[in-house]
């Protein structure tokens, strides 16, 4: 069996590929070990894995809202 540990964009439906942000263009808290991002141009959603691992909003001015899973569309 493959693992596949690609996160999906909940919005797109597509899996999220590996990105990796430049400081400038995203605060990444402590502890992150991989970025992702989803394929759709003008997506804001990110996913994060290590110690804060979860899906992000990626906000204009770099910085990353934990969104919640539940409860949103
Ligand atoms: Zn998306």
């Amino acid at each position: 069996m493959n693992e596949t540990d690609f996160p999906i964009c909940p919005k797109h439906d597509s899996f999220m590929i590996e990105y990796n942000f430049e400081p400038w263009e995203a605060v990444l808290p402590q502890g992150t070990l991989e970025a992702f991002r989803c394929p759709s141009l003008g997506c804001s959603i990110v996913y994060l894995t290590g110690a804060a691992e979860g899906l992000y909003t990626l906000e204009p001015r770099g910085t990353l809202k934990p969104c919640s899973s539940s409860g949103q569309k």
